[in-house]
């Protein structure tokens, strides 16, 4: 049997990150057991559906890396299919018309009952002229139903907790409840691996697959993912939507990381890559209680992915980056001294906005702009000693990053007491514009001796 997950994203303009773990999840069990992963928008509520709202959820996939097979189905434009299959079910007698006016509905609702089932056993012949009756299903009266939920475990219901709920509409639409069953149905899905907030529907839906003799799927619930604080993640904790992690300079393979670790365990292992995953995933490792969102172990994740990270690709991806925060795109000569410093640049940087925000002096020319430290720095003591240090410098055959070290302790020495730091930091300031930066001398050496001796010259020449 091939494994068929689905991920069936309702559009709702963004895909929250409780979405993007279901997804990943499907995508590993699917692609772990040489499977299938296929897409379904759930778009049969016309009046959310639209384009963008799709492309954000497509975006977000994309951006994850979690790839697809086949084409995105579309459940909206399965409604005929949905309604042949209730009308089967009416045949078989597995379904009737329910022809109660909306006040007699209301009336059972004020009793604090639901719909008492008075149309099932009616005779056709009764119904009044003139009203266009809702399809229901027959759902069993006595006894209970158990799941073998794959991560809850055995899950049973009284057979009193359920009613006839409807499956098409009196205008002729389906229900969410019948479109879900006929699409995983046709989808041939094998696994149903979603949010805990479905395992109510599973009941219902397994009336569905019971009444038309199809296979019911395995279901695996995920408990929710909490905030840090308990109670659901909400915007109140944090960024929920995906496309905001990208935008807050996120890897995907640190998203990925994260997210399979939110509910799902192998032994103690905090850093799995996603190849390592497709070995290990199993529903066996879901765990039964609530995930707690961590910021800090996402970060700590992300510093070591971005490490791990070929420094070219991660130049590439900080573009966007650069030119959003910095107004600024590094040119071939400014990309070529961010690759010379990127592993120290990776080893310090906790997000791409970090990685940005730490190489950018590298795209600069003169004239800098310093920020209010920098500036402060740069006081007239400073400036008399980055006149001296520049002599040095200029006199260096080889301007080396020891030999840069060298010049700057020698300066130390003879006027700031031996202390390096009176030199090292004002040379920040006038190399970077800031105060924060890799090995100023490597920087120094990377620069090279033209650039960093006209950064200096503009530094103390400022106005
Ligand atoms: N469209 C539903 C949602 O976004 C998913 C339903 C399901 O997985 O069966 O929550």
């Amino acid at each position: 049997m091939t494994i068929v997950t689905r991920f069936p994203p309702s559009p709702t303009g963004f895909m929250h990150i409780g979405n993007a773990r279901t997804a990943l999840f499907n995508w590993l069990y699917a692609r772990a057991n040489n499977g299938r992963f296929v897409v379904r928008i759930e778009d049969t509520d016309r009046k959310r559906h639209n384009e963008e709202a799709v492309e954000a959820i497509i975006r977000g996939l994309q951006w994850l890396e979690l790839d697809w097979d086949g084409e995105i189905v579309s459940q909206f434009e399965q409604q005929a299919r949905h309604a042949e299959v209730a009308n089967q079910l009416l045949e078989a007698g597995q379904a009737y018309k329910c022809y109660c006016t909306p006040e007699e509905l209301q009336e059972m609702r004020d009793k604090g009952h639901g719909y008492d089932r008075r149309w099932r056993d009616k005779d056709p012949s009764e119904a009044p002229a003139g009203v266009d009756p809702v399809i229901r299903i027959k759902a069993p009266i006595d006894g209970e139903t158990t799941i073998e939920d794959a991560v809850q475990g055995k899950v049973t219901i009284k057979h009193d907790q359920l009613d006839d709920f409807i499956i098409l509409r009196s205008d002729g639409t389906p229900t969410y409840m019948l479109s879900v069953v006929v699409d995983d149905h046709d989808m041939d899905i094998t696994h149903v691996i979603r949010g805990d907030d479905h395992l109510n529907n599973a009941f219902r839906q397994k009336i569905i697959f019971d009444a038309m003799g199809w296979d019911v799927p395995v279901f695996a619930h995920l408990p929710l993912i909490h905030g840090p604080d308990g109670g659901k993640f909400s915007k109140r904790h944090g960024a929920t939507s995906v496309e905001e992690y990208k935008e807050m300079g996120y890897l995907p393979e640190a998203m990925r990381n994260y997210l399979m670790r939110l509910g799902w365990s192998h032994g103690d292992e905090e850093i799995i890559s996603t190849e390592q995953a497709l070995e290990w995933f199993d529903l066996k490792g879901i765990g039964k209680s609530a995930a707690r969102f961590d910021f800090e172990k996402l970060e700590n994740l992300n510093s070591h992915y971005i490490t791990e990270a070929d420094s070219s690709r991660l130049i590439e991806l900080s573009l966007p980056f650069f030119e959003k925060r910095h107004g600024i795109t590094p040119d071939a000569e400014a990309q070529k001294r961010i690759m010379a410093c990127a592993d120290e640049l990776k080893s310090r940087a906790k997000t791409l906005l970090q990685f940005v925000d730490e190489s950018v002096f590298f795209a600069k020319s003169v004239p800098l702009s310093y920020d209010e430290k920098a500036t402060a720095l740069l006081d007239q003591d400073s400036l008399k000693i980055l006149d001296i240090l520049k002599t040095k410098l200029d006199a260096l055959d080889d301007f080396s990053n020891d030999n840069i070290q060298n010049a700057c302790k020698d300066v130390a020495k003879e006027h700031m007491e031996g202390k390096l730091g009176k030199v090292a930091m004002p040379l920040r300031a006038a190399l970077t514009g800031t105060t924060v930066s890799p090995s100023i001398f490597h920087a120094a050496e990377i620069l090279g001796k033209t650039e960093t001796i006209t950064r200096i010259d503009a530094a103390v020449n400022r106005g």
